[in-house]
């Protein structure tokens, strides 16, 4: 497909301006340019068009099956984008007097009481920008509570195996010693292993659950209890809770705080880059340490971002939670786990699961022997799918699974797209055994195949230039 400038032809215009009228006053001679900027010049329908192409080679939710790992609800409600577009919640500014934003204090403290409620947890700050954001904002909390206590000698987080790669890197950002365990063979926390690592130094555990292979630990209780008896704090990382939301509660689990991602499980599209909230919430004793934020009484001790963070998000999250209501909220969390087992089983006699038991939201399969019988990868697998107009599930992650594909339907996927998609798998399954080298080569039919992905990290191009 051609770039917008090469489909430009000099003197092309689509905008008519209406008449100037007013006096024209040219810009001093010190602000204007030497030379006209380089602008695509197209004529409306050319324009109109280019777009639409665009638009024809993305895959996106509207287009079909989008089972990607991780990422919780895909489809976000038209309702809450409308909701969040309203001029009253858009046109504020963060320093108008709090008399004058009394709607959106409401809006802030509503998600705040329905989002504790839902965790278990006692307060709550929308401040962190991203679910990573949450979790250094969440163990700031942890540090704060034994610094104030003068408990220095605790300087060591335990992050499972199994935890998203956020946790040891926030761990670790936070200045702790990241201590990391392995899974027992059920894709659960090994309680040997925790044991052996827990002490005086241990400042707390980071838990994400269902951890990344879609797993809900068996023994939480008994975990959140060692870590305590130990002196440390537990910390969950909720990005995925839509697997247990409305069912179960963190807190009453045993967590002291937690992150949500909003972005995730709250109705914010995900991915593009932003903007998230990754809301954090924690128990009462820990509420001093909170960031500021508008809905809190009194200054915290630390800041970390700006006002009350990503507002429109927020209201997202409040527009669905409403239109779910408690009846709404797990239900939606147990079409989710429904649809992910149903998918699991459906793919029987084909591409095999990691852990071979009940899933939650997500379930990762293990290609490594498929790729032994046929040379195909989880890699050739998944450019096959972009060609059935399927978007490829989370490839090679979790780390601890050989050739992994990750799969996430979620909750509003119909019985039938599951079945179509439990169909395409078995068709791959069976191509790779008869035409490893088509599955190689794949995908056939998408404007870009195969990219050089290190140099598309290293190097990216994201903008034309002029030649
Ligand atoms: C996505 C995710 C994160 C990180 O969230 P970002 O908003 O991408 O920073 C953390 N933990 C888990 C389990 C996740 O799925």
């Amino acid at each position: 497909m051609k770039l917008i400038f090469e489909r430009s032809v000099p003197g092309r215009r689509c905008s008519i301006l209406p008449a100037c009228d007013v006096e024209e006053t040219p810009l001093p001679e010190s602000l204007r340019r030497a030379e006209a900027p380089v602008l695509p010049e197209l004529s409306e329908q050319d324009l109109s068009r280019h777009y639409t192409e665009l638009n024809h080679h993305v895959h996106g939710v509207n287009c079909g099956f989008y089972p990607l790992g991780s990422c919780t609800m895909k489809y976000n409600p038209r309702i809450n984008e409308e909701m969040a577009a309203l001029p009253g919640f858009t046109g504020i500014h963060p320093l108008a007097p709090a008399h004058t934003v009394q709607g959106c204090r409401r809006v802030l403290e509503l998600a705040q009481q329905y989002l504790c409620e839902i965790t278990g947890m006692d307060g709550m700050t929308f401040q962190p920008a991203a679910g990573a954001h949450g979790e250094f904002t969440g163990v700031l909390l942890i540090k704060q509570y034994h610094d104030a206590r003068g408990d220095k000698k605790r300087t060591k987080i335990i992050v499972p195996d199994s935890a998203h790669g956020t946790n040891p890197a926030t761990a670790a950002m936070c200045g702790y010693q990241v201590v990391n365990i392995p899974s027992a063979p059920n894709g659960c926390v090994d309680l040997e292993a925790l044991k052996a690592v827990l002490g005086d130094d241990t400042a707390g555990l980071m838990l994400t659950n269902p951890n990344t292979v879609g797993i809900f630990d068996e023994n939480i209780l008994e975990i959140t209890r060692l870590v305590h008896e130990a002196g440390g704090l537990c910390y969950y990382d909720g990005a995925n809770l839509n697997a247990v939301m409305g069912v179960v509660r963190p807190g009453d689990m045993g967590f002291d705080c937690i992150h949500l991602n909003l972005h995730k499980t709250f109705s914010t599209p995900h991915g593009g880059g932003g903007p998230g909230a990754g809301a954090v919430g924690c128990k009462d004793f820990l509420k001093p340490y909170l960031p500021h934020s508008a809905t809190l009484d009194g200054v915290g001790h630390i800041q970390v971002r700006a006002f009350a963070g990503n507002f429109l998000v927020v209201v997202r999250a409040l527009a669905y939670l409403l239109t779910l209501g408690r009846e709404g909220v797990p239900e939606a969390a147990q079409n989710a786990v429904l649809n992910a087992n149903y998918l699991m089983r459906r793919m029987a006699g084909t591409f095999r699961p990691a852990f071979d038991r009940i899933c939650m939201h997500e379930f990762v399969l293990d290609l490594s022997e498929f790729k032994k019988e046929t040379g195909v990868s989880a890699l050739d697998v998944a450019k096959t799918l972009i060609d059935y107009g399927m978007h490829p599930p989370t490839m090679y992650f979790p780390l601890i699974v050989h050739e992994a594909l990750m799969l996430e339907p979620t909750e509003t996927e119909s019985r039938e797209t599951l079945d179509e998609a439990a169909e395409i798998f078995r068709k791959l399954y069976e191509l790779g055994h008869k035409d490893p080298e088509y599955m190689h080569a794949a995908p056939h039919h998408a404007q870009i195949g195969r990219p050089d992905e290190v140099q598309a990290a290293r190097n990216p191009i994201l903008r034309w230039t002029r030649a």
